[in-house]
């Protein structure tokens, strides 16, 4: 099972697209839970931004379940200015950030339909690395690193064919991805 996990208010019509999205292409029921709190401690005043790996250990952990933060605020991890995700194999869980995926934050027309579809690869990508996933060489894989937006773009919303033979047979990726 895969929950997702809203940190605040996050707009129902993204639980309800990546409901609808992500089941065909991973196989598995996605349920959306309540909606938790921003950790303490999060924020960074000096930096004003918020420490990913705050709202990551902040969600639960399952066995076999797999769970999803979505956080509609600027994320970072110490050593890079910021993050798209991140995500940890050894407990099921990650985290999305939302307000890079947007037009608006690079000051460019609103375009909600390819928010939508960042979200969804975004989040189809940290899924990956909670199942052991590393980057994928194939630009149009789900799993390629998104360095920019234009990487993320180019992506399909769905594991590349050497990708989804890896999903049937656990690899040993990285237990902690961080960026994206
Ligand atoms: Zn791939
Ligand atoms: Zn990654």
């Amino acid at each position: 099972m895969i929950y997702l996990v809203p940190f605040d208010e996050i707009a129902s019509e993204v639980f309800g697209y990546l409901e609808r999205e992500l089941p065909p292409v991973l196989g598995q029921e996605v349920v959306t839970r309540q909606r938790l709190t921003y950790p303490n401690r999060a924020y960074d005043p000096f930096r004003r931004q918020y420490r990913g790996e705050a709202f990551l250990e902040s969600l639960p952990i399952g066995e076999e379940d797999r769970h999803v933060g979505l956080v509609d605020a600027d994320l970072y991890v110490p050593g890079l200015n910021f993050i798209f995700g991140l995500a940890d194999r050894s407990t099921g869980r990650a985290v999305v950030a939302l307000p890079r995926l947007r037009q608006e934050f690079y000051g460019l027309e609103p375009n909600g339909e390819l928010f939508l579809e960042r979200v969804l690869k975004e989040v189809l990508h940290e899924l990956g690395h909670t199942w052991g996933l590393g980057h994928c060489p194939n630009p149009r894989c789900v799993m390629h690193f998104s360095n920019s937006l234009f990487d993320t773009d180019r992506k399909d919303p769905g594991f590349c064919p050497r990708c989804s033979a890896l999903l049937s047979t656990p690899s040993e990726g990285p237990l902690l991805a961080r960026g994206g």
